[in-house]
């Protein structure tokens, strides 16, 4: 089932001004509720599967997605899986459960921006969707780095064949350093500097070595005798 098949305005049809929301949940109920509170502000498509709701997610341009953490077949972690790994950076927010904790981690963990836990107020999922498209959301400054995008606000970095992985406030700060002005070349003093205070250039060397190791070694360049850089894409 799928709201843009009942609502008026039909996927090929006239470009609606709306944000396009991509909404995927598998209680009947729930999803009503929620596509007629929203769709004054949004057009919303609808998905009742993980599998439809993949469909669509890498195959329409949205601004937002909501998606539900437990749906039959394919989760709404591996859907959000499948569109990390497809370069999809739309913010999402998961719909998790009441206490369960493994499952906003998850959910967290495979890329999601935000996260509500049901029930939820409807005023609330309107606020947290307003505050994710004005790039508020913790993940909203993206930038890329080599074949990778780095989210300083999550700790994170994500590529296709990889998902995402979790950085260090150290490692955090030294790719906030190099991704703040990609072609220059930073010195080692230049990093201490404003990464390691009292720190040494073979502090810069251990953390440079420690993110390679963790992601690819492409990620940042080492420029002979002068410092490194952030990776080009390749
Ligand atoms: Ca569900």
């Amino acid at each position: 089932m799928r709201a843009g098949a009942t609502a008026d305005a039909p996927a090929s049809g006239p470009r609606s001004a709306k944000p396009r929301l991509l909404y995927v949940e598998d209680e009947p109920e729930t999803a009503a509720m929620v596509v007629e509170v929203l769709s004054d502000e949004y057009d919303i498509d609808h998905a009742a599967t993980g599998e439809e709701g993949r469909r669509l997610a890498l195959g329409r341009r949205y601004d937002v997605m909501v998606v539900d953490r437990r749906l039959p077949g394919m989760s709404g972690v591996d859907l959000l899986h499948a569109v990390r790994t497809a370069r999809i950076a739309t913010p999402v927010i998961m719909l998790t459960a009441l206490g369960a904790v493994d499952d906003r981690v998850s959910g967290l963990d495979a890329g999601a921006d935000d996260y509500l836990v049901k029930p939820f107020d409807f005023a609330e999922l309107r606020a947290r969707l307003r505050a994710l498209r004005r790039g508020r959301g913790p993940a909203a400054d993206r930038r890329e780095l080599g074949d990778w995008v780095f989210t300083p606000g999550t700790q994170a970095l994500y590529s296709p064949a990889t998902g995402r992985l979790a950085l260090t406030q150290a490692e955090t700060a030294l790719l906030e350093l190099l991704t703040s002005s990609p072609e220059h070349v930073f010195t080692r003093e230049e990093i201490v500097d404003a990464v390691f205070p009292g720190g040494s250039a073979a502090t810069v060397d251990t953390y440079v070595h420690y993110i390679r190791r963790k992601s690819t070694p492409e990620i940042i360049e080492t420029v002979r005798a002068r410092g490194y850089r952030a990776g080009a894409p390749r």
